[in-house]
């Protein structure tokens, strides 16, 4: 079995007790046969400094993008192209509208989340969206950027199955993390039976969300194994089955040849 983990802040997770360094939590990964991360920025200097801290590896690749919760001080539209463009950078982002947490700097969001997707076009590189509470909007900006031109994710889906319908048909990807295991997600489960086998990626969002049955703990990408298992029944297939459909749907989003398949 080859699973991915699809979308995990990988500089983010605790290296001073948990793990000895990125080899020990890769290596944990790979025993519970999750082969491949790729790993998610949120700022400008954060996507340097993580590939300072991690390196070049044929099990991670990278991201570049500015978050919509990190957006205070702006940021140089020209160095975001710039490291977008570089080798070993898959997607722009992660990008998007977050009125949960912040809703005084709505039309910089905005902004920026247009910006992302202007590059993911150019560079031919998908966009990885984040969205909360910004439905309606993340939509619109999806459809009048022509972001089906480049194509995406939604990363850690949590609205209906509605909502995903609509990213469906832009050709959009949805991806599901631990918060399907949680007890009161029965809406998610729902939008889950509903999105198809071979437009589904999973991803951990680690440090973030650990699924059940580690939640409460840090998150790291083994755990990917655990969001699969519990989709795999959802689905009604077995984990091998899909694992091996959203390891394929991450390789066709992103590009990749991944060495295990
Ligand atoms: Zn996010
Ligand atoms: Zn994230």
């Amino acid at each position: 079995m080859f699973l991915v983990d699809s979308h995990c802040h990988l500089d983010g997770l605790d290296y001073e007790s948990l793990h000895t360094g990125v080899d020990d939590v890769l290596d944990k990964a790979a025993q519970r046969d999750v082969g491949f991360v790729l790993a998610v920025s949120t700022t400008l200097p954060g996507y340097r400094a993580m590939r300072a801290q991690i390196g070049d590896r044929d099990n991670v690749a990278y991201t570049c993008g500015v978050h919509p919760l990190n957006l205070d001080g702006g940021y140089d539209y020209a160095q975001l192209r710039a490291f977008a463009a570089e080798p070993g950078v898959v997607a722009l982002g992660e990008t998007g509208l977050d009125y949960f947490y912040q809703q005084d700097n709505i039309p910089l969001q905005q902004s920026s989340f247009r910006e992302h997707v202007r590059i993911g076009r150019e560079l031919k590189k998908p966009v990885i969206v984040h969205t909360r509470d910004a439905r309606a909007d993340t939509l619109a900006i999806l459809r009048e950027e022509k972001a089906d031109e480049c194509g995406g994710v939604l990363h850690c889906f949590t609205e209906d199955r509605e909502t995903a319908g609509a990213l469906l048909d832009l050709g959009f990807y949805i991806s599901f993390s631990g918060i399907v295991t949680f007890r009161n997600a029965d809406a998610l489960r729902e939008a889950a039976r509903f999105v198809p086998l071979d437009r589904m990626l999973i991803e951990t969002d680690a440090p973030y969300l650990a699924p059940v049955p580690h939640r409460g703990k840090e998150n790291q990408p083994a755990y990917v194994r655990d969001v699969a298992e519990y989709l795999a029944v959802l689905k009604g297939v077995d984990t091998a089955r899909l694992a091996q459909q959203t390891s394929e749907n991450f390789s066709r989003l992103f590009n990749i040849s991944l060495p295990g398949m």
